[in-house]
């Protein structure tokens, strides 16, 4: 008879030894995988006899790391900057005109990348603030009270008063898009409007334009700006949806101008989005319909997008240059912005006189002399990205 105690001394030796036999095994396995990735790091013609007897007995772990760095290059790949060739770009710049020509029912899809040449930066590009923020770069202040309708914005306003698009779906908070002279029905801010605050507590809830910036106390998940509602004198928010949040205010996101928009669509142009955001809204897509039956898709971004595959025409070429031939192709002129004639002037409310100190933000005037003051970094710019960390879905 075995007693217990020699029993118990067994097992923990066989315990012992199984922890050091796994040990001593993942030493190996630690050594052979240094020394494949050593080999494969050499140019092929460099590699010797020894070197290939090595690849030759650990063909999975070759396997896995070359599929490794296959992975790796494509992820690289898919944040490079491509320019088409100027001759392949007339070609499609043809096949464009022809589908807004011959479009029913014209929708644009709108991001950062209509927006840089207002000095606006994007979020996705290689300067763009989401990069800069992904690799620990501080993201310098723009003063956004500056921006003006970029080429594209303009172009785009004229395309709807010449009936040629429908609706446009913006990404943007710049106001940009509005600022153009582009109707409130015809637009679609999915993520908000920087000049826009409201109070829900009025219903319908009450909407005030501001002439400058009202983002500049809020950030993820804190939307109050410090000021009361004219009419029940509750808190207002502002309008921004940042990432990680839900956007549930009726406006200015219109997300039942997009939806509606996006059902009645036979062509949707998307301009300067890396569609990173944009693909996970189901209903933009028509993703219910059979692929043949959904609106045919023309994506113009410098950069990959994940709806490229799926797209008719994928056009590498900045939206301005695109914007201004395609006006160019069909004989429309392009309005140029007019500081006097934009409609922010007419849709702000006035400050009252004891909220005049509200704000710090440099004020829109029609001179572009506004009043200067601190400029604070905050608000929707460069904050709400979520920094690398995933964040809880809430309701905003
Ligand atoms: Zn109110």
């Amino acid at each position: 008879m075995i007693s217990t105690d020699v029993l118990n001394r067994i097992n923990e030796e066989a315990g012992l030894n199984t922890v050091w036999l796994l040990f001593e095994a993942c030493v190996k396995l630690t050594e052979s995988t240094l020394q494949v990735s050593r080999i494969l790091k050499k140019p092929e013609e460099l590699r010797t006899k020894e070197d290939l007897a090595v690849l030759a007995g650990c063909v999975d772990t070759v396997q896995a790391m070359e599929k490794r760095k296959q992975k790796r290059e494509a992820q690289k790949r898919k944040l490079e900057e491509v320019l088409d060739e100027p001759d392949e770009l007339k070609k499609k710049i043809k096949l464009l005109v022809t589908a807004v020509q011959e479009a029913r029912y014209l929708v644009i899809y709108s991001g950062a990348g209509i927006s840089t040449a207002a000095s606006i930066p994007d979020y996705r590009g290689p300067n763009g603030v989401w990069t800069s923020l992904q690799s620990g770069r501080a993201v310098s202040a723009t003063d956004l009270s500056e921006a003006e309708p970029t080429l594209t914005h303009m172009c785009i306003a004229q395309l709807y008063k010449e009936k040629l698009v429908q609706h446009v779906v913006s990404q943007n908070c710049d106001g940009l898009h509005l600022r153009s002279s582009l109707p409130r029905k015809a637009l679609s801010e999915l993520h908000g409007n920087m000049y826009i605050e409201v109070c829900t507590y009025c219903t319908p809830n009450q909407e005030y334009v501001r002439l400058f910036d009202v983002t500049e106390r809020t950030s993820l998940h804190r939307h109050s700006t410090g000021r009361r509602c004219h009419k029940c004198a509750n808190e207002m928010r502002d309008t921004i949806v940042h990432f990680g949040e839900k956007g549930t205010l009726e406006q200015p996101l219109n997300w039942k101008g997009a939806a509606e928009a996006a059902k009645k669509a036979d062509v949707i142009i998307c301009l300067g989005s890396s569609l990173k955001v944009l693909k996970k809204y189901p209903c933009l897509w028509c993703m219910n319909r059979a692929p043949h039956k959904r609106p045919k898709l023309y994506i113009v971004n410098l950069q990959w997008t994940p709806k490229d595959d799926f797209a008719t025409l994928k056009i590498h070429a900045k939206c301005d240059d695109v914007m201004k031939l395609i006006m160019e192709e069909q004989g429309i002129e392009i309005p140029s912005y007019d500081r006097f004639k934009d409609p922010i002037f007419s849709l702000a409310t006035q400050l009252r006189p004891d909220e005049e100190g509200s704000h710090t933000r440099k004020i829109l005037a029609k001179d572009n002399s506004g009043s200067v003051g601190t400029i604070l970094s905050g608000g929707w710019y460069g904050k709400g990205c979520a920094k690398g960390r995933r964040r809880k879905k809430i309701t905003a």
